[in-house]
């Protein structure tokens, strides 16, 4: 953010400088109005960089406007502008190439998104126009296509480049957020609310609700930090076991759900077991003995609100914990089918 906002005021010193000549001496313009767009232009690149993770790189800022700098200190580059016109082309359209190549690496997130690579790309097709016009200036025919694209191409470098940036740097921190406030920041799965929206309109849902046993005992002889690696411990392990098709989050202190779409209550019982022998065997290993036991709701012929069908879950892994623990459980085959708290509108 503050790159961009740096970015843009040096361009906008940059810019005027140098194309109000008169009145601005043309030496001035040729080194400094240059020297700052070429600057302001790399500070938007190192925006886009820093916006997707990676270091800022001091020299990526500095060498563009040094190596101009130095250019201009030799009487042949001052005195060709065709040569300054081809150098020019190169160094910006490479300042726009290199961030429009991070752009296009990384998923499209936003329409900001999307917009900034068809003005980088646009840009980038400019310089390459202008270069070559430059270069071979028997192209008479293009020397007017060339006059033209100018005024849109200066237009877009001012508000749409600047601009866009701006808003994906918005729309992304907004992207962050939302997905912050589904996730629990202790094991990064799904915290309560985001399993929540992701479960809610699954097709054909089953439900797991583990719990883990004894955990205040944990809690009381081990110390609350030792507790909160356990927990983290059987996220990892139950992600890992689970797999990619199920939905998993955290949903309380140390209780977790899953949620699978089509699957038979075998096939469930099947999954709870997994985790439940890989936890213990794993727990054992650490010399923190903990094990988890698990309430199951199959599918249902109707799809049952969710909250109805955690309430069976949470009825089953009563049960779970009543017969003795570290195991999985369905709710009393000769039950009803749905627990009176649910009925009641409970969940
Ligand atoms: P049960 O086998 O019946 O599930 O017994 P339990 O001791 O696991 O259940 P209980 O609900 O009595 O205790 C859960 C404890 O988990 C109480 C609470 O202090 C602890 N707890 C909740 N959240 C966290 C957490 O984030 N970290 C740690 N270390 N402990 C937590
Ligand atoms: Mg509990
Ligand atoms: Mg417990």
């Amino acid at each position: 953010m503050h790159l961009l906002s740096l970015g843009t005021l040096v361009g906008g010193i940059g810019l005027p400088l140098l194309i109000m000549r008169p009145p601005v001496p043309t030496l001035l313009a040729i080194t400094v109005g240059n020297s700052l767009v070429l600057l302001a232009l790399a500070l938007f690149w190192q925006s886009v960089m820093r916006l997707y993770g990676h270091r800022l790189s001091p020299w990526a800022l500095a060498a563009p406007p040094l190596l101009w700098l130095a250019l201009c200190t030799t009487a042949s580059f001052r005195r060709s502008f065709d040569l300054r016109v081809e150098t020019a082309m190169v160094l910006v359209g490479l300042l726009v190439a290199l961030p429009l190549r991070q752009l296009l690496r990384v998923p499209r997130e936003t329409k900001s998104h999307q917009a900034l690579i068809v003005v980088g790309s646009f840009h980038v097709a400019c310089c390459g126009i202008r270069g070559a016009l430059t270069a071979f200036p028997q192209l008479t025919g293009w020397q007017s296509v060339a006059t033209t694209i100018i005024p849109f191409e200066m237009m877009s470098y001012v508000l749409l480049w600047p601009g866009l940036m701006l808003t994906l740097v918005a729309e992304r921190a907004v992207l962050q957020a939302r997905a912050m406030a589904l996730q629990d920041d202790m094991t990064g799965v799904m915290n309560r609310r985001g399993f929540w929206q992701a479960a809610e309109t699954l097709p054909r849902r089953g439900l797991l609700l583990f719990d883990i046993d004894h955990f205040k005992h944990i809690n009381d002889t081990y110390g609350h930090a030792s507790g909160d690696v356990v927990i983290r411990h059987f996220s990892r392990i139950a992600t890992a076991t689970l797999g990619k098709d199920a939905i998993f989050g955290r949903i309380g202190g140390e209780e977790f759900a899953a949620a699978f779409s089509g699957l038979s209550a075998g096939a469930l019982h099947l999954h709870g077991e997994q985790v439940r022998l890989a936890f213990a065997e794993a727990s054992r290993a650490r010399h923190i003995e903990a094990t988890v036991s698990v309430g199951l709701a199959a599918p249902t012929t109707l799809d049952l609100p969710l909250g109805d069908q955690m309430a069976i879950a949470d009825w089953a892994l009563y049960r779970a914990k009543r017969m003795g623990r570290n195991r999985v459980e369905g709710p009393p085959a000769d039950g009803p089918a749905v627990p009176p708290a649910a009925r009641a509108g409970a969940g």
